[in-house]
């Protein structure tokens, strides 16, 4: 674990230093029998033919850098999601391409706005770019009320589905907050929009400055390979090229832009796996409200629930010693919720019978 230095051991270079609050991903344990249901990975392997491929690699072709513009991937989604190539922009994981787009776009001296319960990286990234940001707090039901982004801002970043409620909100109200904020850039975050959510991608073609960010770490079940992409008006994507360009040409690996490329040909094999996700998500809703839990209706691979009488850092607790891991945030408004990464059937059937005895305890 990393420390923080106190103020008074600063010793003189250190006052030129950058200093930023690192955000603290979800624990990666690896031990034999565990259920890992904290970083809302996929709980079944990439395509088929991505395995193929990994299996006959060229590692020779690992002498040579990779293609800067990483064309081979940047071609298979712009043809799969009927866009032109200049309008994809791909990245090592969506927090690259956000932190990217953050860097790029985010440069007024007016705040940026986002939820106040949102993925917690995005104030991370506002202090490290030195980005002024204020936070919209969500309605009761976790909802966001379009009317905070009328405010004057510099930007405005929100996932949808939300993270980590797995709220989802219509393109209606996406639309609502594009039409109030022409003059800046507006980033929607769909990390989780393959699980039942309507993407904004249709919007793109009215609003030159709207960026849908889009990972492959959750639906298409490759986080380990770390890509994320981003698509937009040519205009947008020529800036973040610009940007990315004079930052780190080569962000993209070899094998990543491949075994993406082959993940993003194989649309039956993606359908059926998050298909079957949501199945086992749908399911596990109804076993949850049995045991007490309430929660937002998640259209994400994980669901935020809170139980009405155990506390959620207990229950988290009670898990982790049992090796089911779920992710818990001891912050204001969500210290009473455990959000738990939808996995396999099996793995779900071990969480709730564990579940259902833990509670048996306190009923
Ligand atoms: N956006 C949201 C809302 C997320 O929850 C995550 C996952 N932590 C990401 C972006 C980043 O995912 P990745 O970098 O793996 O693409």
């Amino acid at each position: 674990m990393r420390k923080h230095r106190k103020k008074e051991d600063i010793v003189s270079w250190e006052e030129n230093v950058r200093k930023v609050v690192p955000y603290v991903a979800g624990e990666q344990p690896n031990k034999p029998g565990m259920i890992k249901l904290n970083t809302n990975e996929c709980p079944y392997p990439p395509a088929p033919g991505v395995e193929r491929l990994a299996a006959k690699m060229d590692c020779g072709a690992f002498r040579l850098y990779p293609d800067p513009d990483a064309a081979v991937l940047v071609d298979a989604l712009a043809k799969y999601y009927h866009v032109k190539p200049e309008q994809v922009f791909v990245g090592v994981g969506s927090d690259d391409v956000l932190s990217m787009a953050f860097m790029t776009f985010f440069n007024g001296s007016k705040p940026i706005l986002f939820p106040d319960v949102t993925y917690s990286f995005y104030d991370v990234w506002a202090d490290l770019h030195r980005i002024p940001c204020r936070t919209c707090p969500l309605d009761e039901d976790w909802h966001i009320r379009p009317e905070d982004y009328r405010q004057p801002n510099g930007g405005v970043v929100f996932p949808n589905p939300n993270a980590p409620t797995g709220l989802l909100e219509s393109l209606d109200t996406v639309e609502e907050i594009l039409r109030a904020n022409r003059d800046v850039v507006v980033i929607v975050d769909e990390a989780y929009v393959d699980f039942g959510g309507k993407s904004a991608l249709p919007l793109v073609e009215r609003y030159d400055n709207l960026l849908i960010v889009q990972t492959f770490s959750k639906s298409r079940a490759m986080a380990g390979l770390r890509i994320g992409f981003c698509i937009g008006s040519e205009k947008l994507i020529g800036y973040l090229n610009d940007v990315k360009f004079s930052f780190n040409s080569y962000t993209m690996n070899l094998p990543s832009q491949i075994l993406g490329a082959e993940a993003v040909r194989d649309d039956a094999y993606f359908r059926a796996a998050t298909a079957k996700i949501v199945a086992t998500r749908e399911r596990v809703k109804g076993e949850l409200r049995e045991l007490g839990f309430s929660f937002p209706d998640s259209k994400a691979n994980f669901i935020f629930a809170s139980h009405e009488v155990i506390p959620a850092r207990q229950i988290f607790q009670a898990l982790r010693e049992a090796d089911i891991y779920v992710r818990y945030w001891n912050k204001p408004r969500i210290s009473e919720f455990l959000r738990i990464t939808i996995g396999t059937d099996e793995q779900m059937d071990r969480l709730i019978s564990f579940l259902k005895d833990y509670a048996k305890r306190y009923w």
